[in-house]
């Protein structure tokens, strides 16, 4: 069953500023039901095949968010599939999107790369800032900011140094775009941290849904 309490006490913690993404990989439908029924829109996804199963038996007014490793030739699914891709973490997939052709408008976040962690995907800021600048406002994709990761074996005040900088990085690259609003940033384990560095949209799976299975 699920504890619709701890659910309710971190949307009161949140309040209106800071959206939440349920991120419901690794959850049964009925789960995802529950929180649906509460008013809850916003559910996030890695994986495509499961994100399209859920999709289907799921009411059609859930923004499915898309935040696993992209590969190239899933792509049009994905993007079909997603109201918002958060994981776009290579030049080669961001160059795919921009000249596919399709007619679907789709809003991307870029993921910056923290820290030296070798496993993790991301830009680094000067690629940001690049994409940004370089980008044509009058293509399909809509870039709306930047979705971050933490790194897993650092302290909180390294954490909180790392947040810090994705949200200044977020400040430059409005300047540049003024369509981009959104810092995806902080998940179960960090996403207080986040939120004190002005995250404005939070991922949160385990912490409201309990282990994955
Ligand atoms: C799985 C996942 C989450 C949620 O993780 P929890 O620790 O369960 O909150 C958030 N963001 C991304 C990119 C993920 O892959």
């Amino acid at each position: 069953m699920m504890n619709l309490e701890t659910y309710n006490r971190i949307k009161k913690e949140l309040g209106s500023e800071v959206g939440l993404i349920a991120v419901s990989k690794g959850q049964t439908g009925e789960k995802i039901l529950s929180l649906y029924n509460q008013g809850h829109r916003d559910f996030g996804e890695n994986f495509l095949q499961e994100l399209v199963e859920k999709k289907n038996q799921l009411p059609d007014d859930i923004r499915w968010h898309f935040l696993g490793n992209i590969q190239s030739n899933k792509l049009p699914k994905i993007i079909e599939s997603s109201y918002i891709i958060h994981s776009i973490s290579r030049q080669k997939i961001y160059e795919i999107l921009i000249n596919a052709e399709t007619n679907i408008s789709t809003k991307i976040l870029l993921q910056l790369k923290l820290g030296s962690e070798k496993t993790k995907g991301g830009f680094s800021e000067n690629e940001i800032i690049n994409i940004v600048k370089n980008h044509d406002r009058n293509s399909n994709v809509s870039i709306k900011g930047i979705m971050v990761i933490s790194e897993n074996n650092i302290d909180n005040v390294t954490r909180k140094q790392q947040f810090s900088q994705a949200k200044k990085l977020f400040e430059k690259i409005k300047k540049i775009n003024n369509e981009i609003e959104i810092l995806s940033m902080g998940m179960s384990n960090d996403y207080q941290v986040a939120i004190s560095c002005d995250s404005n949209m939070v991922r949160l799976g385990t912490v409201i849904f309990g282990k994955r299975k």
